[in-house]
């Protein structure tokens, strides 16, 4: 059994050397338990919170210990009469090819009613994340400007279609001409490269009437560029701060607070972030159903990147704190 280790933690940037790869013996499962094959590992940007030895709404990630993360995986060995050999699992096994669980920790897939990597994409967690943000948070209303950075990821082309199926108009931020080209395929009214010099300037020609709802995931200077710019009692869901995640100290420059509190204070802003779990019991049946609906008729389109082999997630996960990847970055731990 091949498994990624937390070896140390990061200060800024991770490196390999954070990471420890050992082979480990196929464990047997016990009374109730499942041995798990994995086939698709999820690599997501909570991660590099996770690697920091700091207090937040979930427990560091424990040194020596395997990375956890979302996984989706087959069925081996059954000890438990709910799930039997071949029966594909959402679990949260994380980086290792192989993991002995009770079975009550894993939900059944239905191969036939969505690809199943989509457990872990447009039908898990980030979906999920982008349904309940928005409308619980950002309660677009039709006409209004949505604004969402990191658009072409799981979470940001997710919100930025489901304002679009709420009659809004949605603005797309994300990084490079081919994440650009196809936010607009997508139905986006406008998309726009942060990277680009005419950045601010675009942004600004692009929300002609201000922003109702910025949809945060980044922070940095997408942010610097939105706060300008956003309308008398916008909204903010703050989702993710991504641009800031490798950052060891503050931004050099002046303290931009007063200017911050200033705005939400005479634009009566309301910002409010929050975490996707705290929405579930309340919205996630109501969100399965929406998103299959929206997903048959076409309105809720989705790319995968995937990476193949769980010795390149590494890898693939420092990509994911600088924008390489295009699409819910996914590992192929094993074959499907
Ligand atoms: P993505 O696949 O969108 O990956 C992150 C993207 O962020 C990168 O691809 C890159 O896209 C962009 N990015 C990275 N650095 C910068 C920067 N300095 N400035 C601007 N953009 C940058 O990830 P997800 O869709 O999975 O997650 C999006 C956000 O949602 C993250 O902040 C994540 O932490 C958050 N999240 C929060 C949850 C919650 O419960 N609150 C749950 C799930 C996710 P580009 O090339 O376009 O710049």
């Amino acid at each position: 059994n091949t498994r990624i280790l937390l070896a140390s933690r990061p200060v800024g940037e991770p490196t390999h050397d954070n990471f420890s790869i050992e082979t480990a013996p196929v464990p047997t499962p016990g009374d109730g338990e499942v041995l798990l094959r994995t086939i698709y590992l999820s690599l997501d940007p909570y991660m590099r919170g996770r690697m920091n030895d700091a207090k937040s709404y979930a427990a560091p990630q424990p040194l020596g210990e395997v990375m956890q993360g979302g996984t989706v995986a087959e069925v081996v060995e059954s000890n438990d009469p709910s799930l039997s050999p071949g029966d594909f699992v959402l679990s949260y096994h994380g980086w290792q090819a192989y993991a002995v669980l009770p079975a009550k920790y894993v939900r059944k897939l239905d191969p036939a009613h969505a690809p199943i990597s989509t457990a872990v994409g447009v039908l898990g967690m980030p979906g999920f994340t982008a349904y309940a943000g928005l409308l619980q948070i950002g309660k677009p209303q039709p006409g209004e400007t949505v604004v969402v950075a990191a658009a072409a990821g799981p979470v940001g082309s997710a919100v930025g279609q489901i304002a679009k199926i709420k009659g809004a108009r949605a603005v797309g931020i994300a990084g490079g001409a081919e994440k650009v080209a196809w936010l607009t395929e997508l139905g986006f009214d406008v998309a726009l490269d942060h990277r680009s010099p005419t950045f601010k300037a675009d942004l600004k020609a692009a929300v002609p009437d201000g922003i109702d709802v910025y949809f945060e995931n980044v922070g940095g200077h997408v942010w610097d560029a939105v706060l300008p710019r956003l309308n008398t009692y916008a909204r903010v869901p703050v989702c993710g701060l991504v641009a800031s995640y490798n950052a060891t100290e503050l931004p050099a420059g002046p303290d931009r607070s007063p200017y911050l509190m200033t705005s939400i204070l005479t634009k009566s802003i309301t910002m409010r972030g929050f975490i996707q779990d705290e929405f579930v019991k309340a919205h996630y049946k109501d969100f399965q159903n929406d998103a299959a609906g929206w997903i048959a008729s076409g309105e809720l389109r989705h790319r995968e990147d995937i990476v193949a082999g769980l010795e390149n997630a590494p890898e693939a996960f420092f990509g994911l704190l600088t924008g390489k990847n295009f699409g819910k970055l996914l590992v192929q731990v094993g074959d499907d």
